[in-house]
């Protein structure tokens, strides 16, 4: 019997279209009229690389308007006995309606695992939109943009954490860390997998490019940990016809930023960072993810100086959120300095990690707080409080005060800066909770 995953939410907060969406296949209708889908769909895939059944209920929500909610409950009762997770679905932008709130007090009562989901938080607004959702009392919400497919790296995450253990190894040391390796054509990342596999040869499966699943690589690196390598399509030497190659690499690239924990991103040196690696860069960061920046060719670089410098101006421009993200210099191909990928990664891993203890970090909020009062938000003071940590992979922060979520962009910058060079988390993304009280 596989793990049983119910979609619930009021009417047109984008079941469907997240059903769609972790399906990976256009299964359900997705239409503007509240319960166009007639019946309830379900869908075997994987999410987090497990096996699981998808339950959509968006079909079971036809009802005049007074009823809803009955009908809403009654459709929600049946899919909660059989699923183990739920996910809850709230329209971030539209806000929290009551229908949401005698929802989410319902499944406060259940017994089953739920997962808040803020979706439609795409763009510049997506992430203030998704604080309301903290008062439905159900956790922290995952944002997501179930139309756009943003934040489901983090879904993925949210989702394996909730489902009940595997049959893998609860040790954690003996848990292999997932890699990805991205990257767009050529710039020599299954070069550089040969590599780092040394004596191992690369494992391919029976019918490469046919199953997305049949590929495992598995190993064990020279920091004496185990690695298991996200599959990157683009990475399947035989797979790769020299077709829309551009497009084919980057999905496949975008597809094992969603599984993997830290992202290798190699770069061309010899082409320098470019356009497409940035939106690779920025991919990994709005994924959550650690990265570490392979910066490949090295031996074929005549002005090294010069190479390294334009790399930290284009990093420096162009991809603060990362700011501090380390540089491998190597050579995939004479096995140059590929000795230092693995510790890097191993490094970042760490502080994807780290978790700052509440006293020691209400400590350095205070010192932040000092240095820099908040500034007023039409014309009234912005109270924070305290900060807490409540997740780590990566590492969030979540401040607590009047108004809190009316902060303005600097000075949310200001304070994730701040985190990041107090506590010495260069180059991996940090995420700022923003939650009003009142
Ligand atoms: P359901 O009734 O809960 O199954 O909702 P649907 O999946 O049918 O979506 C309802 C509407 O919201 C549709 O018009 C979708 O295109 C839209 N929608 C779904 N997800 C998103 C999103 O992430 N962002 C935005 N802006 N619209 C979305
Ligand atoms: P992928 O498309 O990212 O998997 O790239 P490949 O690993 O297939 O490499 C693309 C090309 O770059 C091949 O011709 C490699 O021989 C070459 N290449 C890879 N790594 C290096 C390197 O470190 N130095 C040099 N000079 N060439 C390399």
């Amino acid at each position: 019997m596989l793990p049983t995953i119910a979609i619930l939410g009021r009417p047109n907060v984008g079941k469907s279209t997240l059903f769609n969406r972790l399906a990976g296949r256009k299964i359900a209708i997705v239409d503007n009229t509240p319960g166009v889908t007639r019946d309830r769909k379900e869908a075997e895939t994987r999410i987090a690389g497990r096996p699981v059944r998808l339950l959509d209920t968006a079909g079971l929500e036809e009802a005049a308007p007074e009823t809803i909610q009955g009908r809403m409950r009654a459709s929600s009762e049946a899919a909660v006995r059989e699923s183990d997770l739920v996910l809850f679905v709230v329209d971030a932008r539209a806000g929290l309606t009551p229908a949401d709130r005698a929802f989410g007090a319902w499944l406060r009562r259940q017994t089953v695992p739920v997962i808040l989901v803020a979706n439609k938080t795409e763009g510049r607004l997506g992430g203030y939109a998704a604080m309301e959702a903290y008062e439905l009392g159900l956790g922290d919400p995952v944002a997501v943009s179930a139309e756009h497919g943003d934040g489901l790296g983090e879904l993925h995450d949210a989702v394996r954490e909730h489902l009940p253990e595997e049959a893998e190894p609860a040790d954690d040391a003996e848990r292999p860390l997932r890699l990805a390796i991205i990257g767009r054509p050529n710039a020599g990342k299954s070069t550089l997998l040969n590599a780092l596999l040394g004596e191992e040869r690369m494992i391919t499966g029976p019918e490469p490019g046919l199953t997305r699943d049949s590929v495992a690589v598995e190993w064990t690196d020279p920091t004496g940990g185990k690695v298991r390598l996200v599959d990157t399509a683009g990475l399947r030497k035989r797979a790769r016809i020299e077709q829309a190659l551009e497009k084919m690499s980057t999905a496949a690239s975008i597809a094992a930023l969603k599984e993997c924990e830290v992202a290798i991103l190699v770069v061309d040196a010899l082409l320098g960072m470019d356009e497409q690696d940035l939106r690779l860069a920025r991919l990994a960061e709005r994924e959550g993810r650690g990265v570490v920046l392979a910066f490949n060719k090295w031996d074929a670089v005549e002005d090294r100086a010069a190479t390294r410098r334009r790399l930290d101006d284009v990093l420096t421009a162009s991809l603060a959120q990362l700011r501090g993200l380390p540089v491998v210099p190597l050579s995939a191909q004479t096995g140059r300095g590929v000795e230092t990928l693995m510790p890097a990664v191993r490094a970042a891993y760490a502080l994807w990690n780290r978790r700052v203890p509440t006293g020691e970090l209400n400590r350095w909020f205070e010192a932040m707080l000092t240095r820099h009062p908040p500034p007023l938000a039409d014309g009234r003071r912005i109270k924070l409080r305290y900060a807490t940590m409540p997740k780590a992979r990566p590492p969030t922060i979540a401040v607590f005060g009047t108004r809190a979520e009316q902060l303005p962009e600097d000075y949310r910058r200001y304070l994730v800066n701040g985190f990041r060079e107090t506590f010495a988390v260069p180059g991996v993304p940090i995420r700022l909770n923003l939650r009003g009280t009142s």
